[in-house]
């Protein structure tokens, strides 16, 4: 317990006070030198990257091929630091989840499995230590006060996991809600917590807004934190009128606290916990990238060039506040949410249309829309349902008009285009706007 309070102390305080960078030059310098000596203990325990490593210098770490979940998964026994075996944390994981007791660990590493398709989940492993440091850099970066100041935080979550119980006094305290309950319930829990942070997937936030509206959720947070999902631009604005406030964002996922907006809203890379290379997606003009991650401070299943699933886009101009941290626009979403359609041109060709530019069409197009997800179903074949107020034939061809029009600019055939009112409730899966189902042969 104390040496848990002792990491939790330790790294809200190198993250608030000590590792403050005057300049992006003196922050990559101390990056690079962490690594080094992360990789030094990484070489030395774990088999996979030692052999990943044979022939290089460790200077040379950023021309390591990038890994991905299934390179991770399959290589995981070899790929950890404590040489866990892949099928004892597998069932250990599934058994946790099955009961709900999420007390799973193997001697002290506590282990997890990662939200997604059956089949492709992912597993992960934290060291207590590594909990307190986690837990302690967050508060750091999100707390509104400092850390005297009582807070009572809720949390919505898929599954829980002791990962988030590592923090408990009498100062703060956290409640895990269940996302899988009913939303009714979850009101009624949450009237009776009285959150000052409220943290959840935007699909739920907005549920919780709708309540706060109609008179039902009674509460004041002091901050709202999305998190999990890719907060739209839609759900954005509805949260902020309902709480009267801000909505703050958290990137996170199995592969590392990846960044956190500023007091200005900026999401903001956490450069001092991994070093991000970007892939460059789409005209450079765009500054869109796929972010390949090092998280130089996990070491029990170290993170080393893992090629996120993700797109993003940076900031054209430095923010406000002054971090020398790499500034994003926004987390536009997976890979798989980049809608490709024929080149009106040249139709064998696909062209990419991202998911943020459609996004932002058809919420543009009119004010009347409530809900809305996009699928494409095939190169051709796009559907759009929809939840409205108002006449629902207009609205129709007003996303019809938005999106053709978009089409045409990007240069691509337009497609055949249906309306549906097949809208997925929260909490059950992620909640991706854009959705793109058909495989590409190779990514263009
Ligand atoms: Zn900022």
């Amino acid at each position: 317990m104390f040496a848990r309070l002792f990491f939790f102390l330790l790294w809200y305080v190198r993250t608030k006070w000590l590792r403050r960078f005057r300049t992006r030059d003196e922050l990559v310098r101390w990056q690079e030198r962490r690594v080094k000596s992360f990789l030094r203990f990484v070489i030395a325990r774990s088999p996979f990257y030692r052999r990943r490593f044979e022939g290089r210098a460790l200077s040379e770490w950023r021309t390591l091929p990038t890994i991905d979940k299934a390179i991770m998964m399959e290589h995981f026994t070899e790929l950890n630091t404590r040489g866990i075996d892949r099928e004892q944390a597998f069932e250990l994981a599934q058994a946790a989840e099955r009961t709900r007791d999420f007390q799973s660990a193997i001697g002290d590493v506590t282990v997890g499995l990662s939200s997604g398709t059956s089949g492709n989940r992912g597993l992960f492993l934290v060291t207590p230590r590594e909990q307190s440091a986690w837990a302690g850099t967050l508060l750091a970066k999100v707390l509104p006060d400092p850390l005297h100041v009582p807070q009572r935080i809720a949390l919505f979550l898929r599954a829980n996991s002791n990962l988030y119980e590592s923090v408990r006094s009498r100062r703060m305290r956290f409640a895990f809600f269940d996302l899988l309950e009913p939303v009714e319930a979850l009101v009624e829990k949450l009237n009776a917590f009285q959150p000052t942070i409220l943290a959840s997937p935007p699909s739920m936030l907005r549920f919780l807004a709708e309540a706060k509206e109609a008179g039902k959720l009674r509460v004041a947070p002091k901050k709202i934190l999305s998190v999990a999902e890719v907060l739209d631009p839609l759900d954005e604005a509805k949260i902020a009128a309902a709480f009267g406030q801000k909505v703050h964002q958290i990137y996170q996922c199995t592969e590392g606290f990846l960044a956190v907006t500023c007091a200005e809203g900026t999401l903001h890379v956490n450069e001092d916990l991994v070093v991000i290379e970007k892939e460059p997606i789409g005209p450079t003009s765009h500054r869109r990238f796929v972010p390949i991650v090092t998280d130089f401070t996990r070491t029990t299943q170290p993170i080393i060039r893992y090629r996120l699933n993700d797109v993003l886009t940076e900031r054209a101009d430095p923010c406000p506040c002054g971090s020398p941290f790499l500034a994003l626009e926004r987390i536009e979403g997976r890979c798989d949410d980049v809608l490709y359609l024929p080149s009106e041109r040249e139709g064998a060709r696909l062209l990419p249309v991202f998911a943020d530019f459609v996004t932002r069409a058809i919420v543009a197009s009119t004010p009347a829309i409530e809900e809305y997800v996009v699928r494409q179903h095939g190169p051709r074949d796009l559907e759009v349902a929809l939840r409205v107020r108002g006449t629902r034939h207009e609205i129709e061809e007003q996303v019809r008009g938005a999106l053709f029009a978009l089409f045409a600019r990007v240069g691509c055939e337009q497609p055949s285009l249906r309306f549906s009112d097949a809208l997925e409730g929260p909490g059950v899966k992620k909640l991706r706007r854009v959705q793109r189902s058909f495989k590409l042969a190779s990514t263009p």
